[in-house]
């Protein structure tokens, strides 16, 4: 047996309005190389300039990983060569990280687990190549170069892939309850590196591999599972893990080599000279730690006293900022707040996923997701009912009164009606009206269902039930 060691680095795009170290603006999905100017397109002469809204964001997220941050920041020069790199070197932070010994929190088989972050560090990102024709031709797109990035190192404190996913998701989590990026995987707001090694039981640290070219955090597990079983393969057969770097192949799902230890770079750091170092007073870190938000393991703790609703179901509701939001909106309009947490954690988030919707983007409102809930309270809908009508409603983006309306589904709470109905079925179920006499309960249980049959699923159940009994009674004492 061996024990996985993992390690993640991840890199955020701080959502700032410009880049950097210039002013070009870092919008997504412009025409390509037309957010550019000399500064980030590398031209000799050029100076960059440090854009404070980046460090502000930067700063956020350290306070918020509980981070040490250091007063004194300094920018470093990684050198390499790549076509995306105008200048050959990238702005970076090498010895003195602007914050470093930090600590996320996540869940664990045996409960709650500490994972230390070794260093969040400010740096800027490159351009991106393009190739619109495989072998033939490559282009090269800058609008994303000089991007603030913010990078975020885990210490090798990850066990399994189960626990870097909740890593994953936990940190996404405060980022966006920071506002500091939108995450967004697909536009490649964030992008994680993943290292992995396998340990003896009290052996030492064993080789790593990294892996890369995952984007998704489905896609990180994957490829550590892989990962993991693949190393114990060759370790099984007393076979070396040969220090790496493997890309992760999400359509055959497997990893491959891309560059062994001895082709990686020596980036050949040193002080960034046309940035001055500065100093941050006291104050300034003040301020930004007093700016900080509510973070979801507050908010998951002031929903389950405030909402008086399960430690499990705050937890699940706070995961995610804006499905936060969302109830939180909800039960402002409706006051039954465990009904409210039940319908989003199933019915709603069962939905969510299946289409891999994003609540942000959901059309339904809060204020049509609890007319349904009202529909049930007002006795018009049965629960079963509803559990229909939330689908359709969130499919064909109509109000849910208004389903109910157009298909005629409003639950018959007439009491007239059901009387004649329920008549009807004890007169054509003399044997069940007998038992029932005979003290079965189940006969009683047979009839309503009878009586929902003959409605078709209208008779409102609670109306049906009083009513029957009624009847019953009656006849018995007659
Ligand atoms: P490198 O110098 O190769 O970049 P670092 O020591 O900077 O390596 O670590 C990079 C990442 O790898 C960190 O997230 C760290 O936690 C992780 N890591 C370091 N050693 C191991 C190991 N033996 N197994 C798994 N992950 C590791
Ligand atoms: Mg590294
Ligand atoms: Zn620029």
């Amino acid at each position: 047996m061996y024990q996985p060691v993992i390690g993640l680095e991840v890199h955020v795009q701080l959502d700032t309005k410009s880049k950097c170290f210039c002013g070009c603006s870092i919008k997504f999905g412009q025409s390509p190389n037309s957010q550019t100017c000399p500064v980030c397109l590398g031209f000799p002469g050029s100076l960059p300039v440090l854009n404070e809204a980046a460090l502000k964001l930067s700063l956020k997220a350290a306070l918020a990983l509980d981070c040490e941050v250091s007063k004194f920041i300094k920018f470093d020069r990684k050198n390499y060569f790549y076509p995306d790199l105008p200048k050959n070197f990238q702005i970076s932070q090498y010895d003195l990280p602007l914050s470093h010994n930090g600590a996320l929190f996540i869940d664990s088989e045996s409960g709650r687990k500490k994972i230390r972050i070794r260093r969040v560090h400010l740096e800027e990102d490159a351009g991106k190549l393009v190739h619109p024709e495989k072998g033939k031709m490559s282009m090269v797109d800058f609008n994303r170069s000089g991007t603030p990035l913010l990078e975020i190192v885990s210490e090798p404190d990850i066990d399994s892939a189960e626990e870097a996913y909740d890593y994953l998701l936990r940190l996404k989590a405060i980022l966006e309850y920071l506002e500091v990026s939108d995450c967004n995987m697909e536009e490649g707001s964030l992008r994680c590196d993943a290292n992995v090694s396998l340990k003896s039981a009290g052996g030492a640290l064993g080789d790593k591999v990294e892996l890369k070219n995952m984007n998704s955090f489905k896609g990180v597990k994957q490829a550590l599972e892989y990962e993991i079983k693949r190393q114990a393969e060759l370790l099984d057969k007393k076979k070396k893990i040969t220090q790496e770097t493997r890309l992760w192949d999400a359509v055959k799902n497997v990893t491959v080599s891309m560059r062994s230890k001895e082709e990686a770079h020596d980036y050949r750091y040193f002080p960034e000279p046309d940035l001055v170092p500065f100093i941050l007073d006291e104050d300034y870190i003040k301020k930004i730690r007093e700016s900080l938000p509510e973070l979801p393991q507050a908010r998951a703790e002031r929903f389950a006293r405030e909402y008086n609703i399960p430690r499990y179901d705050a937890a699940v509701l706070t995961a995610d900022k804006y499905l936060a939001d969302y109830f939180e909106q909800c039960v402002q309009l409706y006051d039954k707040t465990k009904i409210v947490s039940n319908w989003i954690m199933t019915e709603l988030l069962a939905h969510l996923n299946k289409r891999n919707i994003d609540i942000r983007y959901l059309e339904l409102k809060p204020k049509s997701f609890v007319s349904i809930l009202e529909m049930m309270d007002e006795g018009s809908i049965s629960g079963k009912l509803a559990k229909e009508i939330l689908p359709e409603a969130l499919e064909s983006k109509k109000e849910p009164r208004d389903i109910v309306k157009e298909k005629g589904l409003v639950q018959v709470t007439d009491t007239k009606e059901i009387e004649t109905i329920v008549e009807r079925v004890i007169k054509e179920n003399p044997k069940a009206a007998g038992d029932y006499y005979q003290g079965k309960t189940s006969a009683f249980t047979f009839l309503v269902g009878q009586i929902m049959r003959v409605s078709r699923g209208k008779a409102n159940p609670k109306v049906a039930n009083k009513i029957l009994k009624e009847q019953l009674e009656r006849r018995g004492n007659a």
